[in-house]
């Protein structure tokens, strides 16, 4: 039989695990026929009593797992974590505040026996605040003009992801993890599965301000190197609009020694001129620590789709 595994990040969930954990179940019951299924629960340093609630599950349910981190790392690391150690021909990612719905793992779980390596749940409506839309519309709509790859807008963490799919990420060893994104360069077969987000159970957010904007420039930042291509262009605008003026003003007073050209003026000009020489060179820096960047990141140059080689089986 084939098996799953779920991947519950865990931070201060405490009134949420009951419930998740009985929807799960059922999820798990209409699928017993087809899949085994595994509960990684990831606590990420809780402060509440969300370690012991999945501690007491697994008391009575083999299914369970527990991890828990020494710390509270963030959601993203926790979920690579619970990927690290998910052994299952197909691992789902989801938040354990039940804004994803466990239900919808099931047309997940379609989508990967109909051939798909990836299939991430797609938010057709969200119920969350203003706020978090409007920075949300925001930040997705600048990763998709900056980004070098295809990143899914309106799409969180909750996806499925088959065992070779899973396996890859395992070999992008970068420290700022931005998984959607990651998960879309890996490649593969991905399709989206449409859903209505629903509201957070109980509780509250574990993802203030702060770390909001850490994962928006995680994505930003870790997918696109326009923010270093800016500074040799503004530097490039800048350096042949002071060249031309001075060249201008170094004409104009020879053809026409009468014209007034006061001393500043030759002073501003070539004040421009070295400022955007300076980052025109800064830029020409940040092309090789663009550079630097990308190989410290390491991430893998491909992953094959098919590798077929050697002698064929004989049918
Ligand atoms: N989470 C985590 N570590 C953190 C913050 C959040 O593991 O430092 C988990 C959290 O328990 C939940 C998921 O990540 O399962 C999404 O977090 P949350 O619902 O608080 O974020 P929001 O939906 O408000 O963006
Ligand atoms: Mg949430």
């Amino acid at each position: 039989m084939r098996t799953l595994a779920f991947v519950l990040p865990i931070y201060n969930e405490q009134d949420n695990i009951p419930v998740l954990y009985e929807r799960l179940s059922a999820v798990a019951a209409s699928l017993a026929d087809r899949f085994t299924c595994e509960f990684v629960f990831v606590d990420d340093g809780s402060r509440d009593r969300s370690l012991p609630a999945i501690r007491a599950l697994r008391e009575r349910d083999e299914r369970v797992s527990v991890y828990a981190l020494s710390r509270n790392k963030g959601h993203q690391v926790a979920v690579t974590a619970g990927l690290d150690v998910a052994d299952a021909d197909a691992v789902i990612v989801m938040d354990s505040d039940l804004q994803d719905p466990p239900e919808v793992a099931v047309a997940l779980i379609e989508a990967w026996e109909d051939g798909a390596d990836v299939a991430y749940a797609k938010r057709r409506t969200r119920n969350d605040g203003f706020f978090k839309r409007m920075t949300a519309g925001g930040f997705y709509w600048i990763l998709s003009k900056l980004a070098r790859i295809d990143i899914p807008r309106n799409t969180g963490d909750f996806r499925l992801m088959d065992r070779r799919v899973v396996e890859e990420l395992r070999r992008y060893p970068e420290r700022n993890r931005f998984l959607r994104g990651m998960v879309a360069e890996i490649g593969f077969d991905q399709r989206a599965v449409d859903f209505d987000r629903d509201a957070r159970h109980a509780g509250e957010t574990g993802y203030p301000l702060g770390k909001m904007l850490k994962l928006a420039a995680d994505g930003i930042l870790g997918f696109s190197s326009f923010p270093l291509r800016v500074i040799s262009a503004l530097g490039m605008i800048l350096a042949v609009g002071a060249g031309v003026w001075t060249v201008y003003l170094a004409i104009s007073r020879m053809v026409n020694p009468e014209s007034v050209v006061e001393g500043w003026t030759f002073l501003a000009a070539g004040m421009f001129l070295l400022g955007g020489i300076q980052m025109l060179m800064l830029g020409v820096l940040g092309q090789y620590i663009g550079r630097i960047y990308e190989e410290v990141q390491a991430r893998p140059l491909y992953a094959f789709a098919i590798a077929e080689s050697g002698p064929r089986d004989p049918h």
